[in-house]
């Protein structure tokens, strides 16, 4: 997440704000305070003068007004000691402030002066403004000016002497007052720096309180933020502090509730997906999901497998090319498709043929969200299917031969042959050899289908093999022919297996009667066994015509036959090794062929030993 910069941190923005405000108050109120000071300061500065001006007024009145004789000082020498007086008087209440008090009459000649340097102007016309305008207006004139040599502000009063207390008393002269007030301004001056030093200190305090009480905010709003970043890593233990009970505090204690809520839920959708995904990799179907573009977004273990695919390459890909259905089917299609695709992937080696059903994943809408496929190996099945097909054409078609060859002889015999005694009997005699087979071929039949039957059950005992071994290969020494030789390669050991005599012994007929029938006169049959692990290895080897190379597996399958016309000649229904596979395998043991064309065949077959009775093991080979 990207970090706040420290100057857009809501800390940063809170002390502003606090800082802001306070100067903001500091300010309205400092410009009143400063005005008001400053009034008020004037006004008792002002009222400390006034209060003496009309006292001074009337001293002078009453001098000017004096009938003077000779014996009287004069009514300059008068007025002097009178502002003098109060000059000096003033001076003692307004700190020493009052500049200079003049008299001047109403022909605006001065008259007096309390300043001792200036007594020359006594006489001398005034030319001040000020007390001009005073007698003309007849009224009061104050003003504030600034002395151009001391650069200090000055008050400056002009007041109407007049020869009456009345208004409309004739004016006889100006009271004209020169007062330094710069102390005045200093004062002001003095209090607005104490006033801005309060209100630097005030703001230090401010900042400082501002930054205590902006991260009693931000505190708890930052480690939320930290909380949510480790959530979005799905760290959820992690808690934020409640500092207290108030809207943060709950908002602190609602957000470790939510912590806890999308943990549940967290933990929910995780072995919820952790469910689906045992389910979809356990299961023995492939699924694969799309989005709606028809975009693989989800592939189970088993789908690769079948597909023969790795994930990395199969996410993101169009699911049609990955089946490899591309050229006949659009995404488009596989969305409407209702029946099932199926996929063969067969080789010349090997079949390998998939089905494929697919689902729309739709909203309640009708919007389309993706397809859901399930793909199912059905080589099996197919294979099964292909097996019952040609299983069912070749019973037919043994049944029919010995049955069209039957019904010629018949129709020939009922066409009068009955009656000839050299070819009847010979006419009977291949419809009775063609029942007998179809008899045989029907028996191996049944026993095939009782075999494939769950109820199947072997009758087993446990036989010394040597011993069982060596009778049958008696039987058929006794009943043999002298067109081939029996050799037995029969070790000293002992071997006991546990078998459905009747069973084996079948296997075993089928065999011998196998190696008899494709030797060549004089031919030798071979007979063996040893153990080989836990497992008896039982050979019966003939050095007859032998069997192709690539027909050597397939003798076991039914009704194969390398040579149909000739086996078929010798009487064989093409079952006999289909039977002894069933059998042999139902024991546990397998059974193969080895051979080469023109010098024999070897037949093998294993059968679980009974190692409680185990001897020693023998050498054959
Ligand atoms: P059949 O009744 O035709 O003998 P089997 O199932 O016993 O049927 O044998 C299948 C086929 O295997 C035979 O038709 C024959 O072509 C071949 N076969 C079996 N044993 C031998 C052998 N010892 N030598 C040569 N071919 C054999």
């Amino acid at each position: 997440m990207q970090k706040v910069s420290f100057f857009k941190s809501i800390h940063v923005k809170l002390v502003l704000i606090y800082i802001l405000l306070i100067l903001l108050a500091l300010q309205i109120i400092g410009i009143y305070f400063a005005r008001e000071l400053e009034q008020n300061l004037k006004s008792n500065f002002r009222e400390s003068i006034f209060q003496r001006v009309d006292l001074m007024q009337y001293s002078i009145r009453e001098e000017m007004l004096k009938e003077r004789d000779e014996s009287m000082p004069t009514l300059e020498e008068s007025l002097k000691t009178i502002v003098m007086e109060f000059s000096t008087g003033l001076k003692e209440v307004s700190n020493g402030d009052i500049l200079e008090i003049r008299v001047i009459d109403n022909r605006q000649r001065i008259r007096a002066t309390s300043e001792v340097d200036n007594q020359s102007l006594i006489g001398q016309r005034s030319n001040n403004d000020l007390v001009r305008r005073a007698i003309s207006a007849e009224t009061l004139f104050e003003n504030i000016k600034l002395d151009n040599k001391t650069r200090n502000r000055v008050w400056v009063l002009a007041s109407p002497i007049r020869n009456g207390v009345g208004p409309d008393d004739e004016i006889i002269g100006v009271l004209y007052i020169e007062a330094n007030i710069e102390s005045v301004f200093e004062q002001v001056n003095d209090i607005n720096r104490i006033f801005l030093g309060g209100t630097a200190v005030s703001l230090v305090i401010t900042i400082f309180l501002g930054i205590l009480v902006a991260r009693t905010i931000t505190q708890p709003i930052a480690d939320m933020r930290k909380q949510a970043q480790a959530m979005a890593k799905g760290n959820y233990s992690r808690k934020v502090r409640v500092y207290g009970t108030d809207e943060i505090g709950q908002l602190a204690i609602t957000f470790n509730h939510l912590t806890n809520r999308l943990q549940e839920a967290q933990s929910t959708t995780e072995a919820e997906r952790r469910k689906l995904d045992s389910v979809l990799s356990n299961m023995t179907d492939g699924v694969i999901a799309t989005d709606r573009k028809g975009r693989i977004i989800l592939i189970n273990d088993p789908a690769l497998e079948l597909l023969h695919i790795s994930r990395d390459i199969t996410l993101g890909r169009p699911i049609a090319s990955v089946l490899g259905i591309d050229q006949e089917y659009s995404f488009e299609d596989l969305i409407h498709m209702n029946d099932a695709v199926n996929l063969d992937f067969s080789t010349a080696d090997a079949p390998y043929i998939l089905r494929a059903n697919f689902s729309v994943i739709q909203k309640e809408t009708g919007f389309i969200n993706g397809l859901i496929t399930v793909l199912h190996d059905i080589t099996e099945q197919e294979k099964i299917e292909m097996d019952r097909r040609e299983f069912v054409s070749n019973v037919s078609h043994e049944l029919r031969t010995p049955l069209t060859t039957m019904r010629s002889y018949l129709e020939a015999l009922a066409d009068g042959a009955w009656k000839d005694e050299n070819i009847a009997p010979t006419f009977l005699n291949v419809t009775q050899t063609e029942t007998e087979r179809m008899i045989r071929l029907v028996n191996d039949l049944l026993q095939l289908s009782r075999m494939d039957s769950s109820d199947y059950e072997l009758n087993k005992d446990i036989v010394l093999f040597n011993s069982f071994f060596n009778r049958i290969i008696d039987r058929f020494e006794m009943s043999k022919s002298d067109k081939v030789m029996f050799e037995r390669l029969f070790s000293e050991a002992s071997y006991y297996v546990e078998i459905d005599t009747d069973k084996v012994t079948q296997v075993i007929d089928n065999i011998i009667s196998n190696a008899i029938k494709y030797s060549p006169d004089g031919g030798n049959i071979r007979f063996g066994f040893t153990a080989q692990g836990d497992m008896l290895k039982v050979m019966i080897s003939d050095d007859g015509m032998g069997i192709p190379k690539e027909n050597v597996g397939r003798i076991f399958e039914r009704f194969y036959r390398v040579d149909r016309a000739r086996a078929r000649s010798m009487g064989g229904t093409g079952l006999g090794l289909a039977i002894a596979r069933e059998m042999i395998e139902a024991h546990g043991g397998k059974i193969w062929a080895e051979s080469e064309e023109g010098y024999g065949t070897t037949v093998f077959f294993t059968l679980p030993l009974n190692l409680d009775d185990f001897d020693e093991a023998g050498e054959w080979e």
